[in-house]
């Protein structure tokens, strides 16, 4: 009698009687056709893991050449300290660890990103966007205008707070086009939101201002108040603006010396987060990697002389800095 396949359900009777399976062919097939994609499967991954292993290495040599800048890797993986199942990967944990054996074996400094945000959710941060307010005897100026009222900007409640009405500030230094500079020199109407000032931007940054289609309705409802100066020409009394291009064409800082809390070079996006400066990391969002290098050294000149670095959206920065009543003078 013909023994029947061994698989559960399967009424096929078993292939050969001498056969050390009890399955029938069919089942048989279907084996393997598993067993053989589980391999390839695992065998591309390793591919893929050494190709990336190459590509650090890649572009470790290169922040060497083209900036003469370590690379940092910043990693929310197992390493050799992991203990247990880690997230839910479907690359072999072993394999993932192995990564991180290779790029340090080639000098790679590695940054846990838990170290990094010491427990901090990662899916989320908060950043604070810094618009400032400089009071001179016969001006009043503003430093960026932050998001605008239809995204959320909080400019106009913030101004509210100090007494001031918009139609009081005189002038306004635009540090770079992006729009959570910008977005608040229009109402949520798209009017000018500050009728009587002068917006002073850099000639640059203008003109690259307007070739951007998004921004269009704000350069458009502007463009009749705007001021152009070249980069590091000094804006008004007491505001000598700083080139500091990378971050986009024609980003610059505006150095302001106050009368007892001494200078202040408010550089904006040049420095996002301290960070930046700290760690010499460059952001994914630069315009140009390489000037903005050459800006961070000049920012990092400033800060050697006692400068006080102001980042665009350090909230721990700015959690620490004077304001309202405890304002700088
Ligand atoms: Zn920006
Ligand atoms: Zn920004």
């Amino acid at each position: 009698m013909v023994e029947q396949c061994s698989t559960e359900g399967c009424t096929n009777p078993r292939a050969y009687e001498h056969s050390r399976s009890r399955q029938c062919l069919e089942c048989l097939a279907r084996y393997r056709r598993t067993y053989y994609h589980k391999n390839r499967e695992k065998q591309r991954q390793q591919e893929q893991l050494k190709l990336f292993v190459a590509m650090m290495a890649r572009l470790q040599q290169y922040a060497r050449e083209k900036f003469n800048a370590p690379l940092v890797v910043v990693y929310s993986w197992p390493d050799e300290k992991s203990r247990g199942l880690h997230g839910d990967s479907a690359i072999d944990q072993s394999e993932l660890v192995d990564v991180i054996v290779q790029m340090r074996k080639l000098g790679i400094e590695l940054v846990r990103v838990d170290d990094l945000t010491s427990g901090q959710p990662t899916d989320k941060i908060t950043l604070d966007v810094e618009a400032l307010l400089v009071q001179t005897p016969d001006r009043v100026v503003l430093l960026d205008t932050g998001l605008g009222p239809k995204v959320g900007g909080v400019l106009m409640q913030s101004l509210g707070q100090t007494g001031i009405q918009p139609d009081q500030v005189t002038d306004i230094l635009i540090t770079h086009a992006h729009g959570d500079h910008v977005g608040g020199l229009v109402t949520a109407d798209g009017k000018p939101a500050f009728p009587h000032a002068a917006i002073h931007m850099s000639a640059p940054e203008w003109q690259w201002m307007q070739s951007l289609s998004n921004l269009k309705p704000v350069s458009d409802a502007i463009g009749p108040s705007v001021k152009t100066f070249k980069p590091g020409d000094t804006v008004l009394p007491g505001f000598t603006s700083v080139s500091l291009p990378g971050h986009t064409p024609g980003t610059i800082g505006a150095l302001v010396a106050l009368d007892r809390s001494g200078k202040f070079l408010l550089a904006s996006d040049s420095v996002s987060v301290r960070a930046t400066l700290d760690r010499d990391i460059i952001p994914r969002n630069t315009w140009n990697a390489s000037a903005l290098a050459k800006s961070l050294a000049e920012i990092r000149r400033f800060q050697q002389q006692g400068v006080t670095v102001l980042c665009g959206h350090d909230d721990a920065q700015w959690q620490s800095l004077g304001k309202g009543a405890d304002a700088y003078d």
